[in-house]
């Protein structure tokens, strides 16, 4: 068994190496002794407020566990215009590039400068960028519904199930977001077209075929591959490629879904889904769609990985939510997604299990104590306390 969940550098079947959660193996001698370089980029609305208890809980485990994180913030998104002229600073851009993985918060402001056009705007010219820039093509969101959370699932009781966990696994640098042409131009007097082209090649549909099918062998074995095969000329070959790919692995079971039955499914039987395998744009909607099922945005971390270098993966881990500015400065935000995402981050980059498992008990010990931001406060929860951001990473970072 490696180390390292992914190998991503080689696209091949047998060249990919997936372990995952608790099952990783310890960290070898060589590794514990190492400063892991962290490019903690808060971003706008709630990004600052959430990373800054996300590093609280790093500083921790780094207490506990006699680790050395070696973390420099720097602006990105509106903070990065505002510093540096570019959502997406070049002193920014060049500290990513030293830095061993990027810890995420979250960019974009909908109400700010309309006249700054798209393509220098925060979604475009920071995210998309560094996501192209570093490779990121595999984008995993778990949606877990904690037990004590029930009443913020909007399902049912019945509908949720002896529990709903579903790995969104969303291919996530080519299909409609990246493809060219891409543009809005004038026809004629008064009618303006826009263009955006879905483009995936089978290389491209292939390694993330292998990261979903490698994700569900060690979970409970199922992959459902959504894609618009009745439609589009890229569902077709969607499909194809990923039954193909299915071949390498007998032990999952393989079905295939539309996406827009996939969305329907979610809602009306999400215990029947294990990992949800979908191209950029479908799993961009559907991985929020199943983000609403663990109760808030604010539950939800996520990570994009991309290449492997010895016994560590390069990732960028973020929340799955926006800078919520209706929220924003408030003490309001839930700051779990943001702390998830460490623990990922410490699996997935650099094999520190125990560490992980150390945040992620936390969290849960946290919820079962009855610490509860807004997002996730139920005033019929007798045991339920409404605490603000930074009471609740100060909570779990105690706890850690
Ligand atoms: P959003 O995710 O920011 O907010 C949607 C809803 O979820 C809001 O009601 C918000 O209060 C709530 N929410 C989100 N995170 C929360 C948290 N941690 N705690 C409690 N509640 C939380 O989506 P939006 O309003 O559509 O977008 C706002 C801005 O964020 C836009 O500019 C959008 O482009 C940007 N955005 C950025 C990213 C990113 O940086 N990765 C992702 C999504 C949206």
């Amino acid at each position: 068994m490696s180390l390292i969940p992914f190998h991503f550098a080689q696209p091949k079947a047998d060249k990919i190496s997936f372990t995952s959660a608790r099952d990783l193996p310890t960290l070898p001698a060589s590794m514990s002794s190492k400063t892991f370089k962290l490019a903690a980029l808060a971003g706008d609305g709630i990004g600052p407020e959430v990373m800054r208890e996300a590093i609280k809980v790093l500083r921790a485990v780094e207490k506990r566990f006699s680790l050395q994180f070696d973390i420099t913030e720097a602006p990105v998104g509106w903070a990065g215009i505002d510093a540096a002229g570019k959502a997406l600073p070049d002193a920014t851009l060049e500290l990513c590039r030293k830095s061993d993985s990027i810890l995420f918060g979250s960019v974009g402001l909908p109400d700010r400068d309309p006249t700054i056009p798209k393509e220098e705007r925060p979604e475009r010219a920071a995210l998309l960028r560094l996501r192209k820039e570093f490779s990121l093509f595999a984008n995993l969101r778990p949606v877990k519904l904690y037990k004590q959370l029930a009443h913020a699932c909007p399902l049912s009781l019945e509908r949720q199930g002896n529990g709903i966990d579903v790995l969104v696994v969303r291919e996530l640098t080519g299909g409609m977001y990246f493809g060219q042409p891409k543009k809005t131009e004038q026809v004629s007097p008064g009618v303006m077209r826009a263009i955006d082209t879905m483009v995936y090649t089978t290389p491209e549909i292939e390694r993330i075929a292998h990261v979903a099918f490698k994700a569900a062998q060690l979970r409970r074995k199922k992959v459902t591959s959504i894609d618009k095969a009745n439609v589009l000329e890229n569902g077709v070959l969607w499909r194809d490629v990923v039954t193909t790919v299915s071949k390498h692995y007998p032990d999952v079971a393989l079905e295939h879904m539309f996406v827009d039955n996939g969305a329907m499914q979610l809602m009306l039987k999400p215990t029947q889904f294990d990992v949800m395998l979908c191209e950029n744009m479908f799993g961009d909607i559907l991985s929020d769609e199943a983000a609403a099922l663990a109760g808030s945005l604010g539950m939800l971390p996520s990570a994009s990985l991309g290449a492997t270098n010895g016994n560590q993966t390069f990732g960028f881990y973020e929340p799955a939510g926006g800078t919520a500015p209706d929220i924003a400065g408030k003490n309001l935000a839930n700051p779990i997604a943001q702390i998830l995402s460490v623990a990922l981050m410490l699996r997935y980059s650099f094999g520190l299990n125990d560490a992980a498992n150390a945040i992620d008990d936390a969290v849960t010990k946290a919820i079962a104590s009855g610490l509860r931001t807004g997002d996730i406060y139920s005033a019929a929860d007798a045991t339920a306390k409404k605490v603000g951001t930074r009471e609740m990473g100060d909570a779990i970072a105690a706890g850690v």
